[in-house]
């Protein structure tokens, strides 16, 4: 294992054990939902947009440490930013991971980390599960 690949396993290690955005979510605040029952995943997405801004991305659920690493990473690195540059986040990042396109190294160093899983095709979906999620949240509430 090189030093680049060290530093993303501590980073995913980072996330999974301190998870950022994580709360309990009452029922009535989950925007969207999403499971990967190959792995046994369950995530809660609770998202709030503002004007044109996603103001909050908070989670919950339970899961493998990959799953539950992507919702941290993904909810840290995408709140508040446009809705319209976050839908296009969403469908490059899930892309790549499908081998559909490049990583762009100008993206957030967690983003980058999640690439290794892509050597493990029954992860992707691990991996990719919060986003997804928030690609359906953001459906429901209309904005494009
Ligand atoms: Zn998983």
């Amino acid at each position: 294992m090189d030093d680049l690949d060290q530093l993303y396993q501590d980073l995913i290690l980072d996330h999974y054990k301190q998870p950022r955005h994580r709360q309990a979510l009452a029922d009535k605040d989950v925007s969207a939902e999403a499971e990967n029952p190959l792995c046994g995943d369950q995530l809660r997405l609770a998202v709030e947009v503002d004007g044109n801004c996603v103001r909050s991305i908070r989670h919950d659920g339970k899961g493998c440490a990959i799953s539950q690493a992507s919702a941290s990473m993904m909810s840290e690195t995408l709140t508040g930013k446009p809705v319209a540059e976050v839908r296009a986040l969403l469908g490059d990042f899930i892309a790549a991971m499908r081998d559909e396109r490049e990583f762009d190294s100008a993206w957030p160093d967690e983003w980058l980390a999640l690439q290794g899983v892509k050597k493990f095709p029954l992860r992707v979906k691990c991996a990719t599960l919060a986003w997804h999620a928030l690609n359906r949240a953001l459906d429901k509430q209309g904005s494009s």
